[in-house]
């Protein structure tokens, strides 16, 4: 008998009639003897709802009651699975992140998992329920209720398979796997049989929602292979494993795009040595992830350095940044939120060239203006306004020949 971990996202349980669907999968997968640990995130939206409501209240809520109102979401749909489950005839219970022992770090709102105590879950197994947990969520060494970050249940589900040693880890959601870029964006978008952990995390990184990135890290370091599916389909979907070698003959393996980082621009800096320092230092110091970066060639006296940062963060990097103004006398710092990014990524990159003249070549051809770019071993990512980001994730799309007309 093998230990299946399943996850199902937020659109798997939207609404009462989808939870009964998802009972139905659960208690089929149960009825084949397997034991199985269930991970749950909130209802469709209701996360993004609780924020709105948050931000109804107070414009800079403390941490600490965001995690104690977001956790809430998950909280519902695994009491409503557990009643669905057991109308079915299924024995389940339902658990809080807390009650089953994942403990976190303080950081509220992207806490990280210190280690699971799964006595607990190994306990109701062995009652032979389906032990259905809350995604997201986890318990500091406080006490405290936090939350992984947007996205969590997915890690949640990862790091369970890994503490139980589970046989699978599958993430159950509303499309039909990876796919070379958001089939939101390009109708013509493949489903992808195999991905890397690597490219999967650069994928997930530069904007694909599909996974939560801490998530794939996870994966990829206790090499747990990852079967993302639909919950409305029995069809195999995507297999996120090691790299083997017939992986890197695929030149390109996605697209991705990110609409959601802001660009400041600091301007008239004095062109010194500890500039940059003292900046990053500042933004590190108040916990703002900083992306991409460029700092201008200088002039005899000034330079100019542009970074990107979630929009969510962008007003703390002003207040961070403006409070350097005396030290650094700099000009001023101007803020665009007008942008988008976007990637491709493909193992295949390391051993070809021209895959950054090709971009930009389509994107030029296109008038597509570049205003930012940055590579990584596997990745090449492009800022352009907003309104040019989808147009420019479909030209790549086609360009890299990713579609289903593309023959590959
Ligand atoms: P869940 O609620 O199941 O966690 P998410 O909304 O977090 O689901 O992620 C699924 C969505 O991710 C899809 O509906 C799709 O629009 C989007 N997505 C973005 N990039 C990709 C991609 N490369 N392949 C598949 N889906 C993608
Ligand atoms: N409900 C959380 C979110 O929307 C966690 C998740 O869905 O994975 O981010
Ligand atoms: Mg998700």
């Amino acid at each position: 008998m093998s230990l299946v971990v399943q996850k199902y996202g937020g659109s798997s349980v939207a609404d009462p009639a989808r939870i009964q669907k998802v009972a139905g999968r659960v208690a089929a997968t149960r009825r084949k003897g397997h034991s199985l640990v269930v991970v749950v995130s909130a209802l469709g939206d209701t996360t993004d709802d609780l924020l709105r409501l948050s931000r109804q209240i107070s414009k800079n809520p403390s941490r600490r009651e965001l995690d104690m109102l977001m956790s809430t979401g998950e909280q519902i749909s695994v009491a409503l699975l557990a009643m669905a489950l057991h109308e079915t005839g299924c024995d389940a219970i339902s658990f809080t992140g807390g009650q089953v022992g994942i403990r976190t770090d303080s950081a509220y709102t992207r806490a990280r998992i210190l280690n699971i105590n799964t006595d607990r879950i190994r306990r109701e197994l062995e009652k032979k329920r389906v032990v259905i947990v809350a995604g997201f969520q986890g318990v500091s060494p406080q006490r405290e209720i936090t939350t992984l970050g947007r996205g969590g249940s997915d890690l949640t589900a990862v790091a369970l398979a890994k503490a139980l040693s589970a046989d699978a880890c599958e993430i159950y959601t509303d499309v039909e796997g990876i796919f070379t870029t958001d089939p939101r964006i390009a109708k013509d978008a493949r489903k992808i049989g195999r991905i890397s952990y690597e490219e999967m995390l650069e994928l997930a990184s530069s904007g694909a929602q599909v996974m939560q990135s801490r998530s794939i890290e996870v994966a990829g370091k206790f090499n747990i292979p990852i079967h993302v599916r639909s919950s409305f389909s029995d069809k195999q979907g995507t297999w996120i494993v090691k790299e083997d070698r017939s992986m890197e003959e695929v030149l390109i393996r996605g697209v991705s795009l990110n609409k959601s980082e802001a660009k400041l621009t600091v301007n008239g800096l004095p062109n010194r040595p500890g500039v940059a320092a003292a900046i990053f230092r500042a933004l590190a110091r108040d916990g703002i992830n900083v992306d991409m970066i460029i700092q201008n060639i200088g002039k005899l006296t000034d330079t100019a350095i542009s970074f990107t940062v979630p929009k969510g963060e962008s007003d703390h990097a002003l207040k961070s940044i403006g409070a350097l103004r005396g030290r650094l006398g700099f000009r001023d710092v101007s803020l665009d939120s007008n942008i988008a990014k976007v990637s491709v990524v493909g193992i295949g990159m390391r051993s070809h060239a021209g895959v950054a003249a090709a971009m930009f070549e389509a994107l030029g051809k296109n008038r597509i203006n570049i205003e930012m770019i940055s590579t990584s071993e596997i990745k090449i990512s492009c800022v352009v306004k907003k309104g040019d980001g989808e147009k420019a994730a479909r030209i790549l799309h086609e360009e890299f020949r990713l579609g289903k007309k593309g023959g590959r």
